[in-house]
């Protein structure tokens, strides 16, 4: 018996960032974290799509008070692995913010382009606070002034996958986050 060869879609892929245990351990604490702030304030939770759907249906199961949930599609990067610093809706929300405790649960914060854009936006429609939530966060990346509320993983400069994270809609649907080969995207 040998050892088993790596399916094609594995030689992409150079480690594991986090691990299956790490994230769901993590998404536990900062459900925590939001229940002191959110409890008595029946927060609209609001994902972008799609990249943001694991780590959103995770964190809401987890949030054991009453919530609502809608969802919002922002231009993304397409097959490239880089920003293009433009921000469209695709899809808009279907419920009204004004008054409302809004909380933007987005799967990772890399340019801060997209979330900067996209609160503008959202401010505009007068919610009564709006924050951040983002399981991934790139500091060393930043282009503009934009510090997630609560950020789960902050990682390094490298394009990653998994946990709701695509590259060219692939690799979604791993339950860990990988780093991409850059040889695989380039
Ligand atoms: P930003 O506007 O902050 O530069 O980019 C945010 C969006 O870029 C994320 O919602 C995500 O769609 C995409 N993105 C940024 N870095 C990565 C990465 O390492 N992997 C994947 N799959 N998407 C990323």
């Amino acid at each position: 018996m040998g050892i088993a060869p790596a399916a094609d879609w594995e030689h992409d892929l150079a480690s594991v960032l986090l691990t299956e245990e790490q994230i769901q351990a993590r998404v536990a604490e900062m459900a925590a974290e939001l229940a002191d702030e959110y409890r008595d304030k029946h927060p609209l939770l609001i994902g972008v799509l799609k990249g943001s759907i694991v780590f959103l249906s995770d964190l809401m199961r987890r949030l054991c008070f009453p919530l609502e949930i809608d969802l919002v599609c922002c231009s993304s990067y397409g097959h490239s692995s880089e920003s293009s610093g433009e921000v469209r809706l695709r899809l808009d929300l279907s419920k009204e913010l004004a008054g409302r405790h809004v909380l933007l649960v987005e799967d990772i914060v890399d340019t801060g382009l997209t979330l900067s854009r996209l609160c503008d936006l959202l401010r505009e429609r007068q919610p009564a606070s709006l924050k951040v939530c983002c399981l991934l966060s790139k500091p060393s990346r930043r282009e503009v002034d934009m510090q997630p509320d609560y950020v789960g993983f902050e990682i390094p400069d490298e394009f990653v996958v998994g946990y709701g994270l695509d590259y060219a809609e692939r690799y979604r649907w791993l339950p860990h986050v990988a780093v991409v080969k850059p040889e695989a995207y380039r």
